[in-house]
């Protein structure tokens, strides 16, 4: 008879993505687990465990296979449409979040927002804020559409290149996690990436592409004092501060995200 402990033994992976598997295949919590490491497990569980291992031995992402990815303490689909939201994401949201605190009732566009991750995470936190969130993909917002019903958060959802299908209209903030990787970096055939849409992650061969089109365009989707917050890479501070000063961003400033790496920079509309 196999049992849970041995069949996750023998997957041959990292513990935890196994227990992730395994507990998806079973539809059962962590908690499950502790009690139940010795319990035989069904050949029709084992067969369809086995399917995912081999998927994941392939390199497919875990957050694919599971369809899922939690960010901000939300459960959010995933699908090959979007880019997986990471941790390092939050460090945007969390100083999103205390500039919309700032005007109750204020406005906000997220501009490429895949998945819907960083808009619904600010409707999570501010209900009352009215959100945006813009992509060129239907494809990854459909997946964003989908999040928004599930978590039940009313986020409006735009089809477009950047700032264009909201070029008449004035936020109190824009937030954007561009695509920044330079095209010779090679972390794009490590991990997760080469899964993920190269359109959500290649910035062209600066990385810093996107990034300069939001900074361009940035002050006219502003209303006066309105601020904007850019993810990028590790790397890309300085560059970033650079481009935000010399198009007459104001009180630019950058922060770190939790592997103490610049990662979001802010500049505010005179
Ligand atoms: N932070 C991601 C990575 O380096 C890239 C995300 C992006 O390009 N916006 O893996």
């Amino acid at each position: 008879m196999t049992t849970v402990e041995a069949l996750l033994k023998k997957a041959g992976l990292p513990r935890r993505e196994s227990e992730l598997l395994l507990l998806s295949v079973l539809d059962q919590d962590r908690a499950w687990l502790f009690a139940h490491g010795d319990a035989p497990l069904a050949e029709e569980n084992q067969r369809a465990f086995a399917h995912l291992v081999r998927r994941r031995r392939a390199k497919e992402p875990i957050a694919y296979i599971l369809g899922e990815r939690e960010f901000w303490s939300l459960p959010l689909r995933v699908t090959p449409e979007v880019l997986i939201p990471r941790p390092d994401t939050e460090v945007l949201v969390e100083w999103g979040a205390t500039l919309l605190g700032k005007t109750p009732g204020g406005s906000c566009l997220d501009l490429g927002t895949g998945s819907g991750a960083i808009a619904l995470a600010l409707k999570h936190e501010y209900p009352d804020c009215s959100i945006t969130g813009v992509d060129a993909s239907a494809g990854a917002l459909s997946v964003a559409r989908c999040n928004g019903q599930r978590l039940g958060l009313q986020v409006e959802w735009l089809q477009g290149s950047w700032f264009e299908p909201v070029s008449d209209r004035r936020f109190n903030l824009v937030v954007s996690n561009p695509p920044y990787i330079r095209d010779d970096d090679t972390h794009l055939k490590s991990g997760d990436l080469p899964s993920e849409p190269a359109v959500a992650l290649r910035g062209g061969t600066d990385g810093l592409d996107s990034i300069r089109h939001i900074i361009e365009g940035g002050q006219a989707a502003l209303s006066a004092g309105g601020g904007l917050l850019i993810e990028h890479g590790w790397d890309q501070g300085a560059a970033v501060r650079e481009l935000m000063q010399r198009h007459a961003w104001q009180a630019v400033e950058t922060r770190r995200d939790l592997a103490g790496h610049e990662r979001v920079t802010y500049g505010c509309r005179p």
